[in-house]
């Protein structure tokens, strides 16, 4: 639209305009769509605009215009995949929602279809089984419906996981695990024992122990930092997103005011309704070798909505293998001989998942 329409002018425009507000549920009152921008159109036209956050002038210009083309879609109008300029509008916005409350990452829910959403559509078709082509179009988005429909029922519902291995063609490659020691010093040191040990040094220790023995058992390894990095969470996670890798272990420990509180537990991605079917396996699995070689009071594996588990695209398990806060256990977690138990325990549950996933796509 390259004129300006405003309070006074009739014609064909008004009433699209008109007709796209009606659609949206705003009341034009006696004048409908008449074709005539009087004061009812005006406040309407008004009232619009502060809904979705524009200048409060009454008059459609080029941005009230296209705000109003973006809206009127709705999920299933149109084919929706990544394309230069990208696609806007509410079916963007919704797909993006759904995507979202799946698990399926896309950075945020602002109705533009850019690279993030298209890597989320993709991850989502790998994991019901259809092409990853990137194109929301009729048969993925009767999935996510579907998917939705499913919640409605009340139950908790597991979705078929982020996986690479089990849909990758790369069958005989190595697989590949992302270690992401939590913190990082000398700027983030985490939570803090009473005699001054650091969660993020226990973490490091944890993490080249594992990397030691998974790369003895022929499984690849990165880690998500340096050692004296500090990164936030998001960048851990894209960088997981980035390198490919068939799964992802974040390693943490507990902290608690409660300093009797003590034990090993382990996180998988839930957030409340959805949860990683695949991470929920992996994070028993290091679990019950953490239980096993320990002798800790078995805190037990919980869904969580932790963002690394979120974001990534990928089977991801947070572990904690101990309370920093608990005096017992940061005076084990001092010792060289009980970080080796402890990553030779969550190095073998890692070893059994990933053995695991392999058969199932043999
Ligand atoms: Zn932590």
């Amino acid at each position: 639209m390259e004129q300006t329409i405003k309070k006074n002018d009739r014609g064909e425009e008004v009433v699209d305009i008109q007709r796209r507000l009606i659609a949206l549920g705003f009341d034009l009152g006696k004048s409908a769509a008449d074709g005539v921008f009087g004061e009812q159109t005006e406040t309407i036209v008004k009232a619009f605009q502060q809904k979705r956050g524009l200048i409060v002038d009454g008059v459609v210009g080029e941005e009230t215009w296209r705000e109003l083309v973006e809206a009127s879609y709705r999920l299933g109008d149109r084919a929706l995949y990544y394309r230069y300029p990208p696609l806007r509008g509410d079916d963007v916005r919704e797909l993006q929602m759904s995507l979202n409350s799946l698990g399926f990452h896309t950075q945020d829910e602002a109705g533009v279809f850019e690279q993030e959403t298209d890597q989320a559509v993709r991850e989502f078709q790998r994991n019901i089984g259809l092409p990853p082509d990137g194109i929301a179009g009729e048969e993925t988005i009767d999935a996510l419906n579907s998917l939705k429909k499913a919640v409605s029922t009340g139950s908790r519902f597991a979705i078929p996981d982020k996986r690479y291995i089990c849909n990758s063609s790369r069958g005989d490659r190595r697989l590949k695990i992302m270690l992401d020691p939590g913190h990082g010093l000398p700027k983030d040191p985490g939570a803090v024992g009473a005699f001054g040990l650091t969660e993020a040094e226990v973490c490091w220790r944890i993490a080249l122990g594992c990397r030691w023995i998974l790369e003895q058992r022929g499984v690849e390894v990165v880690f998500s930092r340096e050692e004296g990095e500090t990164i936030p969470e998001g960048e851990r996670s894209q960088r997981a997103n980035q390198q490919e890798v068939d799964c992802l272990l974040s390693i943490h420990l507990n902290f608690s005011r409660d300093m009797q509180a003590e034990g090993s537990t382990c996180f998988y991605f839930s957030n409340g309704r959805w949860y990683s079917k695949a991470g929920k396996k992996a994070a028993h699995l290091i679990q019950d070798e953490l239980i096993r070689g320990l002798a800790l009071v078995d805190c037990r594996v919980h869904g969580m909505n932790y963002s690394i588990l979120r974001k990534t695209r990928m089977t991801a398990v947070q572990v904690e293998p101990a309370f920093i806060s608990n005096v017992k256990e940061e005076r084990l977690l001092g010792s060289g001989s009980y970080i080796e138990t402890i990553s030779r325990a969550i190095s073998q549950g890692v070893a059994r998942f990933l053995e695991m996933e392999k058969q199932s796509i043999i």
